[in-house]
């Protein structure tokens, strides 16, 4: 049977070799006669070769493989197009981070091949490592770069990521940009919406027992606007911030009152967004009420550094308008914001060097630059245009004088709360809040592990009054008396005994 269409073959090539034969002349006929037998057993050769019939035929069969690959692909691509909705999410808006955590809760890392180690650091992007941590050294996130098929409330659900997907430069060197795809295979719109409403209320329950901070980067060289670093800070309680009696309880009335009240608003036709300036000197605690205060409502902050120096209006005009709503979007030291301010003289000057306790101190830029903001637009992200309502707009500022008296008008900053030095009874407080309370509270400050010493109450009463009796009203700023009872937190009778001298010392420096 192997050698059957062989030998057919074979005899139709004779057949043709001999009818074709016709010799012109002896000698001439001799040679044509010889090159065809040597052509027509070349031939033969070939077909009696088996492997090269079998690699023929294996050939063939690739082809039609490929062919039908193809052909599958394509069918899926033109099914995919009309039977599915997809959706990107690009690394750097804030709805990218809530699909990253969705999909570390529905597990679909489990089926994940490809996992980006990193050592553990403080500033956790979410991914397994939030439930599910192989080992305490090091966070292991899925790249997602295979797809991943998944079900969710009953539909198809496929994940892509491409983890380069955008390319821009920041100040530490070039930097790429991931961007995540996900197809539903639905015609409704609304699971896609449901699925980012439910990714976003899961990212906020995930995230309720830390303050969750973006903080705006260089922007892209690329299109889109990238909050490119996000804090998981913890959450400060109210009471750990001491202020003059009433201040903090009227803010955080004011606030929760604006966020329960949407329906009102669109009611009376009143743009729903409200705005407040929290003005003193530095280290007086105005940074830390916004973050208290966002831990209590359970709200996210989006912090524009406005001094260093890469924002202008645009890119002010756009971070404004990439903020969801009932988040809370913090600009701090608002008076760099405009190029009139006399900054060559104060820019850089000693109130900017102390100014290290907030927020923006921890960002890479140096403080003090001139902002490339202008008033007006800065006016236009306030008064709404080309933004969302429904924020919260919070400023700070040392130097409330410098600030446009057009700023300042109702309908863009609707509520001033003034900071000032400690008072007595503030010293008073916050010497209780150190030594008064029981060891297993949160320490006042997160950055210190230490546990301070803590005393009887009756104790307590007394030291404190004798401490605050010797700090003068209104010349200390709250960071500063707390700078001193760190020095002797284990020791409240020596910060009363040590407290004259330092007041002294610091008085006469
Ligand atoms: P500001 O924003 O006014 O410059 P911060 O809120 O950054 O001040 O405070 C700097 C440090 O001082 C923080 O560690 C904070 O705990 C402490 N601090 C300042 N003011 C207060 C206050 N009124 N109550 C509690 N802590 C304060």
């Amino acid at each position: 049977e192997r050698h059957a269409p062989d030998g057919t073959l074979l005899s139709t090539l004779t057949s043709f070799f001999s009818i074709t034969a016709s010799p012109r002349s002896e000698s001439s006929g001799n040679n044509w006669s010889f090159t065809r037998l040597m052509g027509f057993s070349f031939i033969a050769s070939l077909l009696q070769n088996q492997h090269l019939v079998d690699s023929a035929k294996l050939l063939v069969l690739g082809t039609l493989i490929e062919t039908g690959r193809r052909l599958c692909q394509w069918l899926m691509e033109r099914f995919q197009l009309q039977y599915c909705i997809t959706a990107q999410f690009d690394e750097g808006d804030p709805a990218y981070e809530w699909i990253v955590l969705f999909l570390t809760q529905e597990n679909v890392w489990r089926r994940s091949r490809d996992f980006r180690v990193n050592a553990k650091n403080s500033q956790r992007k979410w991914g397994i490592q939030a439930e599910h941590e192989v080992d305490g050294n090091a966070d292991y996130v899925p790249t997602y770069e295979m797809p991943q098929l998944f079900r969710w409330k009953g539909y198809w659900v496929e994940i892509k990521r491409n983890k380069n997907a955008r390319q821009w430069t920041s100040p530490a060197g070039p930097r790429t940009l991931a961007t995540m795809i996900i197809s539903i295979y639905t015609l409704d719109m609304n699971v896609l919406s449901s699925l980012v409403a439910e990714a976003r209320t899961r990212y906020q329950e995930t995230s309720r027992p830390n303050v969750t901070v973006h903080m705006a980067d260089m922007p892209s060289y690329g299109p889109g606007f990238v909050w490119s670093s996000v804090k998981h800070k913890a959450r400060r309680p109210l009471s750990s911030i001491i202020l003059m009696e009433g201040v903090l309880e009227s803010l955080v009335k004011d606030a929760q009152e604006f966020i329960d009240t949407e329906d009102w608003y669109t009611e009376a036709g009143i743009p729903y967004r409200r705005g407040y300036l929290l003005y003193g000197p530095p280290g007086t605690g105005k940074t830390s009420t916004i973050y208290a205060l966002a831990g209590e409502l359970g709200l996210e902050i989006f912090a524009l550094p406005l001094s260093s120096g890469f924002v202008d209006d645009a890119y002010l005009q756009k971070a404004a308008s990439s903020i969801p709503k009932n988040s809370i979007l913090l600009i701090e030291d608002i008076d760099c914001a405009f190029p009139s301010r006399d900054d060559a003289d104060e820019g850089d000057g000693p109130n900017y060097q102390q100014e290290n306790h907030g927020m923006v101190s921890n960002s890479p830029f140096p403080r003090g630059r001139k902002s490339a903001v202008t008033l007006s637009g800065l006016l236009n992200v306030l008064d709404g245009i080309g933004s969302e309502e429904g924020k919260l707009f919070f400023a700070t500022t040392n130097y409330v004088d410098k600030l446009d008296p057009a700023l300042l008008r109702p309908g863009r900053i609707d509520k001033k709360i003034q900071y000032k030095f400690a008072t007595q009874s503030q010293a008073s407080a916050l010497f209780r809040r150190f030594f008064g309370r029981s060891p297993t509270l949160p320490t006042i400050d997160s950055s210190s592990d230490e546990k301070t010493a803590a005393l009887p109450p009756s104790s307590i009463g007394a030291q404190a009054q004798t401490f605050a009796s010797s700090v003068p009203e209104h010349e200390f700023s709250t960071a500063e008396l707390q700078g001193f009872l760190l020095r002797h937190k284990k020791d409240p009778a020596g910060a009363v005994a040590c407290i004259g001298a330092w007041v002294s010392q610091e008085l006469t420096e």
